[in-house]
């Protein structure tokens, strides 16, 4: 292929209203602050990639990301979009703590690069399929509004609903049994965040069991550093463990099947960008652990992108790419067809899809 030169590079804050809190066991969020990076090819086709920071897990916020994608600049203009993993490896060695930045760089050149081939994102990773069926998570409130959440995301075709726990016990187990409740055919599946000890964990599966409580997926029970205490856990129950914070690069999965404590990989773009998660992936499938994604707060961009590779490479058994911004607070138009829970790409929109509103 004849070489095409990226021109331009735009950065700027990407800015989005959540509607309402977020709560996770390691905080709130009110708002998405992200940051949105466009490349401009010579012939003026434009690629777009989103970083979707999040200090307690990739340690970076807007303003560092910012400042990073502000660097990476000269790193990228000038070179040939087809040459996107040799710029990857090369911004890797430079910042390497900075992922999320250097996922956005990836999701950017990989979306002109398709675009240029003319093909969906999904086709360029495999193209096993153009769909994808989402959980939906129910975040940390009261037992009575979780029971009318699960019932109301039941009504709208939700199959598997996610809560996080690790805050107080007493309190996780009500509200998981209000949401069984409420949902009583719905698959759960629970993310502590890193919030309990070894110990505490396998009491929390114990007293979950002693209310007929068995989800279907238990994340990252212990600390992200804690292999071995995970391995207790996973030891001490049937209930398949995922590790999530535990798996930012392919070191780590490899870290993760030596010491056999998990049966489920959670990617995420924003641990391990676009490069690396497929390494991650390949990894997982050859020492038969299962393979899960996630996502941080992302616009329908980052998560598009998700859902292209999901699709396209056929190999995950479990998303968690539910969307948390109204359609009309988008910033994008295009890109992956919603209908909770199935995410549906079209054939006819080259790269992720997106274009700006
Ligand atoms: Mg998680």
């Amino acid at each position: 292929m004849k070489a095409i030169k990226i021109k331009k590079v735009i950065i700027e804050p990407l800015n989005l209203d959540l509607g309402e809190p977020f709560r996770i066991a390691i905080g709130t969020k009110y708002n998405i602050e992200n940051v949105l990076i466009t490349v401009v090819l010579e012939n003026g086709i434009e690629g777009y990639g989103e970083a979707a920071p999040l200090e307690p897990i990739n340690g970076e916020n807007q303003a560092t990301a910012l400042a990073t994608l502000k660097s990476c600049v000269e790193f990228i203009k000038g070179k040939n979009v087809t040459d996107y993993r040799a710029i990857s490896a090369t911004l890797r060695g430079v910042f390497h703590a900075q992922v999320t930045a250097r996922c956005a760089i990836e999701m950017a050149l990989i979306d002109a690069y398709a675009k240029v081939l003319g093909i969906p994102l999904y086709e360029f990773f495999g193209g096993a399929g153009n769909k994808a069926e989402t959980d939906y998570t129910i975040d940390i409130v009261p037992p009575e509004i979780a029971k009318k959440n699960a019932a109301k995301l039941a009504k709208a075709g939700y199959t598997v609903l996610k809560t996080k726990v690790g805050k107080k016990l007493t309190d996780d187990i009500d509200r998981l049994l209000a949401i069984k409740e409420g949902a009583p055919l719905c698959g759960i599946t629970i993310d502590a965040n890193q919030g309990y000890s070894p110990c505490e964990a396998v009491h929390f599966i114990e007293e979950m069991g002693k209310s007929g409580i068995r989800p279907i997926l238990f994340e990252q029970p212990v600390s992200r550093f804690d292999l071995q205490g995970m391995r207790f856990v996973k030891d001490h129950t049937s209930i398949p463990i995922a590790a999530d914070e535990s798996v930012f690069t392919s070191a780590d999965a490899i870290n993760v099947v030596r010491t056999g404590c998990a049966d489920y990989i959670n990617i995420k773009l924003m641990k391990s960008g676009i490069i690396e998660a497929m390494d991650i992936a390949a990894i997982a499938r050859s020492a038969n652990i299962k393979l899960m994604v996630g996502c941080m707060l992302e616009s329908k961009l980052a998560l598009g992108c998700a859902v292209h590779i999901v699709a396209g490479m056929g190999c995950f058994s479990h998303v968690d790419l539910d969307p948390h911004i109204e359609p009309e607070k988008e910033p994008f138009t295009g890109g992956p067809l919603y209908e909770a829970p199935l995410y549906t790409l079209s054939p006819d929109l080259p790269g992720i899809g997106c274009r700006k509103k």
